[in-house]
């Protein structure tokens, strides 16, 4: 859980540096696995060959993914992931003959930081900057949700209606969205309920759904899966993030077996024409492999069920808090705004970091946004101090 500075200083990291650690830092079973990897074959093309590290991670990967979900499509960082499913879907239908342009995404979203990406999420506002430069993208309403919220009845309805209007014309691609959690636009949340209806209405369009758990998955929603709890299973699946346990960069983008026939066979032209000189890297899925077998062992399991918990014992003492709002809890993810406003990388939000930094913490808040998002193996205590400098935060700093 520690990270230690220069000067000494002991930092708790309550963020899983940016949503990759699952098992801790420097975990022993996954340095050793990169070593031992590292002495028998550092690299190979992956473009017309394979090898078993690949071929074993691709097996045990696709035996935790929800059926039909079954093809793995190698990459190297979370961007490539989503990128790569956006392009399977739009080449699936041309390869079809069904005439599918269109990309539909959630407002909020974000995707990543490549231009396919920024397309998607153009709605989060990172991208103004390079505005002309990406393709039409349209954007249903996301209806986010906290503890006690009134209204999500009615914001789910709207989504839906704009989501029905967007469906009409019938040339839908595909949506990609974020299932429960929308991480970088501020831990916002959503129902699952809802999230099964859009892929639903989508698919009766014969649109695909694309579910990018680039920061979901691994276990953050305290299933393996956001999709898990969804019950709607995605035709294509984006990871990254925590899928080597931290250690190092890789991307997946699983596909069902229908999707991967309508590219299978001898013509070139029908082939799925997408490769990075790193793709695949055996390091990197000696990490996975050796990180995903930690995760699948009961020790990761208790810990999501503790963290969760935990989570939800606190959640009405800060729902309560003058000083904080929209309280919200999804697994092993807890969040809150603090009053007053404040952007994303505004001052406000700086100097909350600053005020974690000096309360030996390791936390980012997202614009006014505090959240804990820990790596599993944090312990009873150390949750109790990131709760304690939510509440200390949220005193100082609100402007209620
Ligand atoms: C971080 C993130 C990405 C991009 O992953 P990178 O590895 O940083 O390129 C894509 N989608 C989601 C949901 C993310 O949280």
């Amino acid at each position: 859980m520690k990270l230690y500075g220069a000067g000494g200083e002991v930092l708790l990291d309550m963020v899983s540096s940016w949503w990759v650690n699952l098992h801790g830092h420097a975990q022993p079973e996954i340095a050793a696995a990169i070593a031992e990897q590292a002495s028998t074959l550092e690299h190979v093309i992956f473009a017309g060959y394979t090898h078993a590290p690949a071929a074993h991670f691709a097996a045990e990967l696709a035996a935790t993914l929800p059926p039909p979900l079954s093809r793995i499509f190698y990459s190297d960082n979370g961007s490539t992931a989503t990128e790569v499913a956006l392009k399977i879907a739009l080449q699936y239908h041309h390869n079809r003959g069904v005439e599918k342009h269109r990309i539909l995404a959630l407002s909020g979203g974000y995707h990543g930081d490549t231009f396919g990406a920024m397309s998607a999420g153009k709605d989060s506002g990172f991208y103004k900057p390079f505005g002309d430069k990406l393709f039409t993208v349209d954007f249903i309403p996301y209806p986010e949700t906290w503890q006690d919220d009134p209204d999500i009845n009615e914001k789910e309805a709207a989504s839906l209606n704009r989501l029905d209007e967007l469906l009409e014309s019938r040339d839908v691609a595909a949506v990609i969205l974020e299932p429960l959690v929308q991480g970088a636009s501020g831990m916002r949340m959503s129902r699952a309920s809802w999230v099964a209806e859009v892929a639903r209405r989508v698919r009766a369009a014969d649109g695909l759904v694309i579910f990018d758990e680039v920061m979901t998955g691994f276990g953050r929603t305290a299933k393996l899966w956001a999709t898990d709890w969804v019950g709607v299973t995605p035709d294509l699946l984006c990871l990254s993030k925590g899928i080597t346990g931290g250690f190092l960069p890789l991307g997946v983008t699983a596909a069902t077996e229908q999707i991967y026939e309508a590219f299978a066979g001898e013509d070139f032209s029908m082939a799925f024409a997408h490769g990075h000189s790193y793709t695949a890297n055996p390091l990197c899925v000696a990490a996975a492999r050796a990180s995903l077998k930690i995760t699948k062992g009961a020790e990761t399991s208790t810990n999501w069920t503790r963290i969760s918990a935990s989570h939800a014992a606190v959640l009405p003492e800060l729902a309560a808090h003058a000083g904080l709002e929209r309280v919200r809890q999804c697994g092993t993810i807890l969040a809150a705004d603090v009053c007053g406003g404040g952007e994303y990388g505004g001052n406000l939000s700086l100097a909350m970091r600053d005020f974690f930094m000096k309360n030996g913490l390791l936390m980012r808040p997202l614009g006014n946004t505090i959240y804990l998002l820990p790596p599993f193996i944090i312990s009873d205590q150390e949750l109790q101090q990131g709760y304690d400098a939510i509440t200390e935060a949220a005193y100082r700093f609100s402007r209620s």
